[in-house]
């Protein structure tokens, strides 16, 4: 089967946005069958109806003209960000005209690691797990269309997962976004466009984050509570507009980039990364504490992946959870009325049928609850997107009672498909010519692929990484750090 070229053309856009094409190993694409189907664009109401409320699709956000419940949270968040911070770099990640103090003094994760911030009041990211042998599951860039038979192995597999979406696929693939709020997936943010965050002034920022947390409202009827910076390009800036719209920052500990593999990056390339946290695994790595290990959804083959290794997870880690599980946090979302995620001790419990084997599972909510306790120092005030103001923001415009429950009715109507790996290559290339986008440029759903005006040096994934520390500014070690990340 096969996964039509519109499909993979958006995701794979922006990721050639920001890498150097490399060899690849290619396929012969397989253009028929069911992934095809599943991934011709659509139009569901609920979408359709509201686009005037949101940027455009895939291009970097700003608040839409007139959108004052946006302007007016943007204008009390921007009270607390500290004008010391900068803007870094282009939205395609290159940083090679970036002075930056090797002191790191904005906690900036892509130069350090660093997910202590240093702005007082800012919550700790969430990189590493309280409870040990624990695989914190998560996978970022959906919701795919062709995940179907993806989430099917979740479900079959008793598994639920935190979902990192991103805004622009939320509004491309409604209907996806759906059936991972529908399988219990807890949904975060993943930003609007997919772009370095640091890049942006704080009013983009503000609008990646809020039009995403938008469209997760539209679609899926929750208000999300954490996000997760593409690239994991996030300082202290970023951090306080997240947290003033309620967001708490997710990282990760160890990455298997297998998103690389449209880069050319082999499977055997990616099983290793894998294979170097299963014997991490066996050298007790994580006998004091839990991993997030970075793993996506943005291919049938990075997918695939997975499905390949859960075995080998489950042998070599006591339990599989998502994020808000392994942080004991049952707030999933703003709307109080939404069911409650469970703690620790009690998924074990229900998915495991035993009792937590360490003495660990104490309530580690290490993130404040935004609707409950707000946070403590400048951000405490702002911190609160309540129930009224979201149901405010995301007011349709004509959205009528039969749009929704269209998008509703619908919302799995696609989870027969199937999956192949195969046409990464294919859309890769296609990408290549936008003579080939396919006509869809009347269509409402029509992507707005990012330019490939991307530079050599523009990259990491994941942002993961290594980069070493800068002796005194970032620019003379750019090029060869961005050479050890890709
Ligand atoms: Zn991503």
């Amino acid at each position: 089967m096969r996964i039509n070229f519109i499909a993979l053309l958006s995701i794979v856009s922006w990721i050639s946005a920001q890498e150097t094409p490399q060899a690849t190993n290619a396929v012969e694409p397989d253009q028929s069958g069911e992934n095809a189907e599943q991934c011709t664009p659509y139009s569901a109401p609920i979408v359709q109806d509201n686009l005037g409320q949101f940027p455009p699709l895939w291009e970097t956000a700003k608040i839409v003209q007139g959108d004052t419940t946006a302007q007016n949270k943007y204008d009390e968040i921007k009270q607390v960000i500290p004008s010391s911070i900068k803007p870094k770099g282009t939205h395609d990640g290159n940083i090679s005209d970036v002075s930056y103090d090797a002191s790191d003094p904005d906690c900036w994760f892509t130069s350090s690691k660093c997910t202590h911030p240093k702005v007082d009041g800012l919550s700790d990211d969430l990189a590493t797990l309280p409870e040990p042998n624990t695989w914190g599951l998560g996978f970022d860039d959906g919701p795919n269309c062709s995940h179907n038979e993806f989430y099917n192995f979740l479900s079959d597999n008793d598994l639920t997962a935190t979902m990192f979406y991103i805004g622009s696929n939320v509004m491309n693939w409604p209907h996806e976004a759906q059936r991972g709020r529908e399988d219990g997936h807890e949904l975060c943010v993943h930003t609007w466009s997919h772009h370095y965050m640091t890049s942006f002034d704080d009013e983009g920022a503000f609008a990646e984050l809020y039009y995403s947390i938008q469209a997760i409202k539209l679609v899926t009827g929750v208000t999300p509570t954490c996000w997760r910076p593409p690239f994991g390009d996030i300082d202290d800036r970023i951090r306080i507009i997240a947290e003033g719209l309620g967001l708490r920052t997710v990282l990760w500990e160890l990455d298997t980039n297998d998103w690389k593999m449209i880069n050319g990056k082999t499977k055997d390339d990616v099983r290793k990364n894998y294979q170097d946290v299963f014997d991490a695994a066996e050298r007790g790595i994580f006998e004091d504490h839990g991993t997030i290990v970075l793993t996506h959804e943005i291919t049938a083959e990075t997918m695939e992946m997975f499905i390949e290794m859960y075995p080998n997870i489950r042998d070599n880690f006591d339990y599989v959870v998502p994020l808000s599980v392994a942080t004991n946090r049952t707030n999933l979302y703003v709307e109080e009325e939404t069911e409650r995620g469970e703690v620790f001790a009690d998924y074990v419990n229900d998915h495991y049928g035993s009792t937590v084997n360490q003495a660990t599972s104490i309530n580690t909510n290490i993130h404040p609850n935004p609707t409950l306790t707000g946070w403590q120092g400048p951000l405490a005030t702002i911190a609160n997107p309540t129930v009224a103001e979201v149901e405010a923001a995301t007011e349709p415009t004509t959205a009528s009672s039969s749009s929704s429950s269209s998008a509703g009715s619908s919302s799995v109507s696609n989870d027969s498909g199937n999956d192949d790996e195969e046409d990464v290559e294919d859309d890769k290339t296609e990408h290549k010519s936008d003579d080939n986008i396919p006509s869809q440029k009347s269509n409402p759903f029509v992507y707005n692929y990012p330019q490939n005006t991307h530079s050599n040096n523009g990259a990491s994934s994941g942002g993961h990484t290594s980069i070493t520390k800068p002796v005194f500014t970032m620019v003379a070690l750019f090029v060869v750090t961005m050479s050890c990340i890709r």
